[in-house]
C-alpha cells in the first residue's frame, strides 16, 4: 500500500510518496512545486499544484494509484483542540480554521492543500498531523504565561510549541538507539533549522519546549529573535516610532542570526567567523549561549537525562555548534568525543558522546514526512506497529 504526504506552504506544495510493506516504510517519489500564485506563475493555486502532483505520480513507474490508501497533511497549528493526528472531516476543518489567528501564515495554506486533496480524491481518507500536538502534554505550569487568567481563557494566550513532529520522531529514535522503550527514557531534543526549538521529553511525553504561543519564542533562529524582554516592542513603538507591522517584521524576519550579522545561513556565518568577522563571531556566541542556557534549564526540569539529540539543518551538519553547545558540561555528564563529532555522516544517526559519558549525545536526521506517513496510517488503522520494527540499533 502507498500513502502520500503533503506539506502545503503559502506558495509551495511539497509531496512525498511512501510504500508500506511488512511494517517498513520506503520512500518513493518526492517533489516540490514553488511560486504557487506568484506573479506570472503557471500554477495559480494549491488545487492546480495538486493536480500536477497526481499527473506526475501517474507517470512515475514506481507509483500505482490503485495502491494509494490515503493522504497525510502537515498542519502547523492545532490550537488546544488536537493532541493527536485525526481523520479530516468538516469538524476538523473548522478546528484548523479556528486556529488561524495563532498561525496566520501556516494554517490557511494547509487548509488550501486539504481542500484541494478532498476535492481531487474524495475517495481517500485524509489525515491531519499537527506540529503542536506532541506538546499538548505540557503541564499547566509550563504552558501558562504569568498573565491574568482572562488572557488564557478568553484569547487562548498560552504556550503551544512547534516542530512537534520532528521532536516526536527523533526522541523515539533516541530511545531505539539506547535500546529502551520511549517510556523509559528522558531526552532533550534540539531541532535546529531555520526555525529552531528545544524540547524536554520525559518518558515519551513532552514536558517543556522553547517555542510559545507562536514560533517566535525561545532559541535564536535564522531570522527570529527568540526570547526577548516583552517591553522591547513597546519601547520600539515609543522611541523608534515604529508601527505594529514594522516591529512584527523586525522580530520575525530581520532578527536572529540575520539581524546580528546579515545572514541566516549558518554555513556562511561559520566561514565569516573563521575569517575573523566580529559580527559573525558574536552571532555564533549568542546562538550557542542560548542553546546552553536551554540545555541547563531542561536538565533541571528533567532531573535525569539519558540523551541529548541534535537534528535538522544545523543540528545534523554543524560539529562547531554541537561542540559549543556542549562545551564545559562535563559536570552534568555531557562529554562529546571530538573525533566522533567531526565524523558524522550526512543522513546517518550517530553517537557523538565519549565512551562512558553518562549522557549520550546523538545526531539524528529528522524525517518529518516519514513521521506524518506513519501517524496517518495509524489513524487509518492500517499500521499497528507503534514504531518501525526494532532492528539492532545501528549508529
Ligand atoms: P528549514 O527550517 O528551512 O527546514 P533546515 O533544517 O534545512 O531549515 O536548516 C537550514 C539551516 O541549516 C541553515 O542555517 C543552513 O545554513 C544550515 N546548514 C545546512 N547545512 C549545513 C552545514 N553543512 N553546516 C552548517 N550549517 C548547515
Amino acid at each position: 500500500m502507498q500513502i502520500l504526504v503533503l506539506n502545503s506552504g503559502s506558495s509551495s506544495l511539497k509531496h512525498q510518496l511512501f510504500a508500506l510493506s511488512d511494517g517498513e516504510l520506503t520512500k518513493l517519489d518526492r517533489g516540490s512545486i514553488e511560486c504557487i500564485g506568484e506573479g506570472n506563475a503557471q500554477v495559480h493555486c494549491h488545487a492546480d499544484a495538486l493536480a500536477l502532483v497526481f499527473e506526475q505520480l501517474e507517470r512515475a513507474s514506481e507509483c500505482d494509484p490503485r495502491e494509494l490508501v490515503g493522504i497525510g497533511h502537515r498542519v502547523v497549528h492545532g490550537g488546544d483542540l488536537f493532541d493527536h493526528p485525526v481523520l479530516i472531516d468538516d469538524r476538523v476543518i473548522r478546528g484548523i480554521r479556528e486556529a488561524i489567528p495563532l498561525a496566520p501564515l501556516h494554517n490557511p495554506p494547509a487548509l488550501a492543500g486539504i481542500d484541494a486533496a478532498r476535492t481531487l480524491r474524495p475517495d481517500l481518507p485524509q489525515v491531519a498531523v499537527f506540529d503542536t500536538a506532541f506538546h499538548q502534554t505540557l503541564p499547566s505550569h509550563a504552558l501558562r504565561y504569568a498573565l491574568p487568567a482572562w488572557c488564557y481563557e478568553k484569547y487562548g494566550i498560552r504556550r503551544y510549541g512547534m516542530h512537534g513532529i520532528s521532536h516526536a520522531f527523533v526522541s523515539r529514535r533516541a530511545a531505539e538507539l539506547l535500546d529502551r522503550q520511549p517510556a523509559d527514557v528522558n531526552v532533550i531534543t534540539f531541532h535546529l533549522g531555520n526555525g529552531a526549538s528545544a524540547a524536554a521529553i520525559a518518558g515519551g511525553r513532552c514536558v517543556e519546549t522553547s517555542m510559545g504561543m507562536t514560533p517566535l519564542e525561545g532559541l535564536v533562529m535564522g531570522t527570529r529573535c527568540g526570547d526577548l524582554d516583552p517591553s522591547v516592542p513597546m519601547f520600539l513603538y515609543r522611541e523608534a516610532g515604529m508601527t505594529v507591522a514594522e516591529v512584527d517584521r523586525l522580530l520575525s524576519h530581520d532578527s536572529g542570526l540575520k539581524g546580528l550579522c546579515g545572514s541566516n545561513d549558518l554555513r556562511a556565518i561559520l566561514q565569516r567567523a573563521k575569517r575573523g568577522h566580529s559580527d559573525a563571531e558574536l552571532a555564533l556566541q549568542i546562538y550557542c549561549h542560548r542553546l546552553k542556557k536551554y540545555l541547563g534549564a531542561y536538565f533541571a526540569i528533567l532531573g535525569r537525562v539519558d540523551a541529548v539529540v541534535f537534528t535538522a539543518g544545523v543540528g545534523e551538519n554543524s560539529p562547531e555548534i554541537r561542540r559549543s553547545a556542549c562545551d564545559g558540561l562535563d559536570l552534568i555528564g555531557i562529554r562529546l568525543d571530538e573525533e566522533r563529532n567531526l565524523a558524522v555522516r550526512r543522513g546517518q544517526a550517530s553517537d557523538v558522546s565519549a565512551n562512558g559519558s553518562p549522557v549520550r549525545v546523538f545526531v539524528i536526521p529528522t524525517d518529518e514526512e516519514a513521521e506524518i506517513a506513519r501517524r496517518s496510517l495509524e489513524v487509518m488503522g492500517l499500521d499497528s506497529t507503534e514504531h518501525p520494527p526494532r532492528k539492532k540499533p545501528s549508529l
